[in-house]
């Protein structure tokens, strides 16, 4: 029996090369993206065979499109393995708030309203597997526990007491608290939601339904599209930075390795973690389960994120 997982955001960067990883280990992969052609050209360049994987239109930034994904997907009546919450959009030069078909901002909508939703329509179909994993792409700018969290360019992620959320998140409201739009931190934000959410899936569904529940940060992966819409000099300076400076540096191939490590291995079967290399690369380094800042695990405050979203993308 072929293990199958979905890995959304996969035509390029960490979900490419996941799917890639996940294939090698005997995987078929639904590729969840929002440019088919773009999938199948990207697929095509790692040599992928066909037949190992197979497309699938998502844009998560549309609550209808997440739906529509999921529709198609629940009619095959097939038990899913794994769920990769991979796609993401930083938009940092950004001055003004761009928006979702809803009307949200469109690094939130994207990077963590639609795998809110998406996360939670797939649980009954994760439930079907014999050991089923939801693992979710975290990052080490979204966790003030470690010192990349801290970076005040332009303000360290922080939701505040989800005003924005509470006045319902559309126009002008652009920010989950609600403050004026800084377009970084709606990105550091939109990740430090879908951590908390990862915690908070395993506190309500782990027990019950036996999915692993985990986040990971496989490293600075500084030379994918990620950065396209960085300054110029940024994209150039960024990868030398972390490659020469900070060590922090990841290659494409081996974050791919690394996320497909955390869906796949048995090492890697415990609900509830946020899995880290550490920000210093160093061959043959292990995994660990990283600390989350309180920002991420306050559990009163996990609550009533997760009320305040579902309502948002109308799970309420
Ligand atoms: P890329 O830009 O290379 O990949 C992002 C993927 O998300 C692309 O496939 C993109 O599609 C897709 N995507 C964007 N918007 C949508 C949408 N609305 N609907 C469907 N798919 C969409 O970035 P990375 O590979 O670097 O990032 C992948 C994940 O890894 C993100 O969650 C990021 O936060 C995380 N991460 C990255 C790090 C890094 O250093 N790069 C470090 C830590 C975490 P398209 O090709 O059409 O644009």
């Amino acid at each position: 029996n072929q293990p199958l997982a979905i890995v959304t955001g996969a035509s390029s960067g960490v979900g490419l090369h996941t799917t890639n990883a996940l294939i090698g280990r005997g995987w078929h992969v639904i590729m969840a993206c929002r440019d088919l052609a773009k999938a199948e050209t990207a697929a095509r360049s790692l040599d992928m065979a066909s037949g190992s994987y197979e497309l699938a239109h998502i844009d998560l930034a549309s609550l209808d499109s997440v739906r529509a994904f999921y529709a198609g997907f629940r009619a095959r009546g097939v038990p899913l393995d794994a769920l990769v919450c991979n796609a993401a959009v930083y938009l940092p030069l950004l001055k003004t708030p761009a928006r979702s078909p809803e009307g949200f901002e469109i690094s939130v909508a994207t990077n963590y309203f639609g795998h809110f939703l998406l996360a939670n329509l797939m649980l009954a179909d994760l439930q079907k597997s014999a050991a089923p994993r939801l693992i979710t792409l975290g990052t080490v700018t979204a966790n003030s526990e470690e010192f990349g969290g801290k970076v005040p360019i332009p303000a360290p992620a922080d939701l505040g007491e989800f005003q924005g959320l509470k006045a319902g998140f559309k126009a002008p409201v652009a920010m989950i608290d609600g403050k004026p739009f800084k377009a970084g931190k709606a990105y550091k934000d939109s990740k430090l939601g879908t951590m908390v959410m990862s915690r908070e899936l395993h506190t309500r569904f782990h027990d019950e339904t036996g999915i692993v529940f985990s986040t990971l940060y496989p490293g600075c992966v500084a030379d994918t599209p990620l950065f396209r819409n960085a300054p110029p000099l940024f994209q150039k300076v960024f990868p030398w930075f972390q490659k020469n400076i900070t060590k922090g540096y990841v290659s494409q191939s081996l974050s791919g390795e690394r996320v497909a490590q955390v869906v796949a291995d048995p090492g890697f079967s415990q609900s509830g973690v946020h899995w880290s290399w550490g920000n210093r690369q160093r061959e043959g380094r292990k995994a660990f389960s990283q600390g989350l800042s309180i920002k991420a695990t306050d559990a009163e405050r996990s609550r009533e994120l997760w009320d305040l979203t579902a309502g948002l993308v109308g799970l309420n």
